[in-house]
């Protein structure tokens, strides 16, 4: 061969080898370019995550600050509540025996109000109710006697039409002290029935001793000379009183003593008032 084409070959060879290194080297790059284009995609994922990671990182930070806030506002509340509890214990604590004595002033002045008629200031009607089923079971239990009054004051309609109502508390006042001073024994009692109408319970008591005390009530009312001018029966103001005395027997209502006294008071205003009078049925 010839040296001008020898070279030729020769450098055809080169160029061959050339390009053929150079398509490696593209391979290669293509590569190389797939796997960071792998490499970007793995990271663009892992940045997301993170973010999104870092989103409820920042949400978990900010519910923990809330709820911290409201934990130490929950806890200055007790820590002010437990010293006001504080001091109201130690005041309770210093005063017992004051706040004592006030509750039981509580409680007596209670019990009062629930057994002492507000005008007259005697029992009541509820403690007179009570006092006579109590006195109607022991008389039957003991087999004694027992007696009741019912005190009427006489034309008190017209005491109020004359004087004014006002003048007529005051009467009834009078009237329901009046009654008090006539029975003696401590088992007696004296309560206002209603309206213008006294009851005694004597227990233990005949007949004889129950007319005898309401004798002494009339009396004693009478005594008292509080003008009546209106009055049909005398210028001053009197009462009525019906009696009546039994042996209870449980199996018997205690109503029926008061219906019995009741109708003695009947007689007693139809028969001129300002006086006592026995009923016997
Ligand atoms: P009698 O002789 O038949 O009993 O006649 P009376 O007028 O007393 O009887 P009546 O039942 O007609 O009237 C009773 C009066 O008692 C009428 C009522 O206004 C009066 N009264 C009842 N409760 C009270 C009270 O708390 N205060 C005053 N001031 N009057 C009262
Ligand atoms: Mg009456
Ligand atoms: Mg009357």
């Amino acid at each position: 061969m010839e040296p001008e084409n020898h070279q030729i070959v020769t450098n055809e060879k080169l160029f061959l080898a050339k390009v053929e290194r150079l398509e490696q080297e593209i391979q290669l790059l293509q590569a190389q370019c797939i796997s960071l284009k792998e490499l970007l995609n793995t990271k663009t994922i892992h940045e997301e995550q993170l973010s999104q990671a870092n989103y409820r990182l920042q949400t978990e930070i900010l519910d923990r600050q809330q709820t911290e806030t409201a934990l130490r506002l929950l806890l200055d509340r007790l820590s002010s509540e437990k010293n006001d509890l504080e001091i109201i214990l130690d005041t309770t604590t210093s005063h017992s025996d004051t706040i004592e004595a006030l509750l039981y002033d509580r409680a007596l002045s209670l019990a009062r109000e629930v057994t002492i008629d507000g005008l007259t200031q005697i029992s009541n009607r509820r403690a007179f109710d009570q006092r006579l089923e109590q006195e109607w079971q022991r008389s039957s239990r003991e087999h004694m006697p027992l007696s009741l009054l019912l005190c009427d004051v006489d034309f008190f309609k017209r005491y109020n039409d004359r004087y004014g109502h006002p003048a007529g508390d005051d009467c009834l006042r009078a009237v329901a002290k009046t009654i008090e001073t006539c029975t003696r024994r401590p088992a007696d009692m004296v309560a206002r029935y209603g309206g213008e109408e006294f009851a005694v319970i004597l227990p233990n008591t005949l007949k004889e001793g129950a007319t005898f005390i309401a004798e002494e009530v009339c009396h004693a009312i009478a005594a008292l000379n509080i003008p009546h001018e209106s009055s049909f029966v005398k210028k001053c103001v009197s009462v009525s009183v019906g009696i009546s005395t039994t042996m209870p027997d449980r199996n018997v209502h205690a109503r029926s003593l008061i219906e019995s006294a009741d109708k003695g008071l009947y007689l007693a205003k139809n028969q001129g008032r300002d006086r006592a009078v026995f009923n016997s049925d």
